[in-house]
């Protein structure tokens, strides 16, 4: 089986990674450069003596086609559904790409999430403040991640101040809005990662706590709560049914005393799921590719208690961080950025306490600076 990632980052290159063992050959088409490339080494793909260079032909090459990022340019969205390889499909890639769009899939999917309100002109501002009500997150439909586009609204005398911003933001995208959402005092956050195949066979892995710091991820440790489990496993069906999804999907929820809040859904593997590479039968790479190749999904099963530490702006760990024993190392090959996504570390251990210390020794290791959430979780034993 050949597949065609649009996207060549990290989530191409874990895919590549784990499709070779059976036999499934990845190319990926690098949204920003339009090039087709390996997603291991960056570099062209050649199929018999002809360099594959083009949308066109690695689409002809392709024998199906999917994504590693729901930001994905319309034009090209279409060429690719049009070609009728495309999975999950180019309406699960616009839920997750359009706020608005992600929102109503969520109402019609009857799921519960945090009341919103569209804003495009000022009026609609002072409106979202009486729907909504202060406290308020603001973020942008489009081209939001990580945290990025997103403000936050205290008290209403602060409106005018952050309406200049957002104006900007609008009129700087075509077709862009903000979302206001009331503000959720959550517990914790935690998400689940799951496959459905086409035959509507759905596997989830066990639930993820996840820690962000300023927005971004900075750890996931895989839970057991059954009830939780059960909770989180019935609202993923009623969405990815209401997608006819195949593939891997992940929704994020805020967990507020044992009742969970869709905050926002991934249509593709997602970062809260890396510690399925170490921590459970098959990882979620795996399961993506057997389910878009039309193959029977993997055990989702945890075989070991897992945390995964993303590696954030730094391009070297401490040769010590190799040698302590379940330490998983996976670098992406990126050049450095202040807070950019670089790698990430999973840490596996036989029960929760051995996984504890582990975390501790790693603390030691690591700066404070750069794993704040590491810290203060390995604090907390
Ligand atoms: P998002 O990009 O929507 O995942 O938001 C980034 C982070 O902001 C989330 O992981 C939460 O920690 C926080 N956040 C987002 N929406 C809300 C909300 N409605 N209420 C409280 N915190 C939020």
């Amino acid at each position: 089986m050949h597949v065609l990632v649009l996207g060549a980052g990290q989530l191409a290159r874990m895919m590549s990674l784990a499709g070779a063992p059976l036999n499934i050959k990845i190319s990926a088409y690098d949204v920003g450069s339009e090039s087709v490339v390996h997603p291991l080494t960056q570099m062209p793909i050649v199929n018999g003596k002809a360099v594959v260079d083009d949308l066109a032909s690695a689409i002809r090459l392709a024998d199906v086609i999917t994504a590693e990022f729901e930001h994905i340019p319309l034009d090209i969205l279409a060429i690719c559904e049009e070609s009728g390889k495309f999975l999950p499909s180019a309406k699960a890639i616009k839920a997750g790409g359009d706020r608005r769009i992600e929102k109503k899939l969520l109402d019609d999917a009857g799921v519960k999430n945090a009341r919103y309100f569209v804003i495009q002109s000022y009026e609609d501002f002072q409106k979202a403040i009486e729907h909504v009500g202060v406290p308020m997150v603001l973020k942008s439909a489009l081209g939001g991640y990580d945290g990025k586009g997103q403000w936050r609204l205290k008290e209403a005398g602060q409106a005018d101040a952050i309406w200049a911003e957002m104006a900007e933001c609008i009129a700087a995208t075509k077709n862009q809005a903000i979302v206001a959402e009331e503000f959720v005092p959550f517990g914790r956050e935690v998400s689940l990662v799951g496959a459905r195949s086409a035959d509507g066979t759905v596997a989830a892995y066990p639930l993820a706590e996840n820690v962000h710091t300023n927005g971004v991820l900075s750890l996931s440790t895989a839970i057991t709560d059954q009830a939780l489990q059960e909770q989180a496993k019935q609202i993923f069906s009623a969405v990815a049914d209401r997608l006819d999804y195949v593939g891997v999907l992940a929704l994020e929820f805020f967990d507020i005393n044992g009742s969970l809040l869709v905050n926002e859904i991934a249509p593709r593997v997602h970062n809260s799921g890396h510690w399925t590479q170490q921590g459970a039968e098959t990882c979620q790479f795996e399961n993506h590719l057997r389910a878009i190749c039309g193959m029977p999904l993997g055990s989702t099963r945890l075989i070991r208690e897992t945390t995964m530490i993303n590696i954030l702006g730094e391009d070297t760990l401490p040769e010590a961080v190799m040698v302590v024993e379940g330490c998983h190392i996976h670098w992406y090959g990126k050049s450095q950025r202040p807070g950019r996504k670089m790698g990430h570390i999973n840490v596996c251990s036989a029960d929760l306490d051995s996984l504890q210390s582990k975390l501790a020794a790693l603390a030691e290791l690591l700066d404070q600076a750069a794993y704040p959430a590491l810290h203060e979780f390995a604090g907390k034993s």
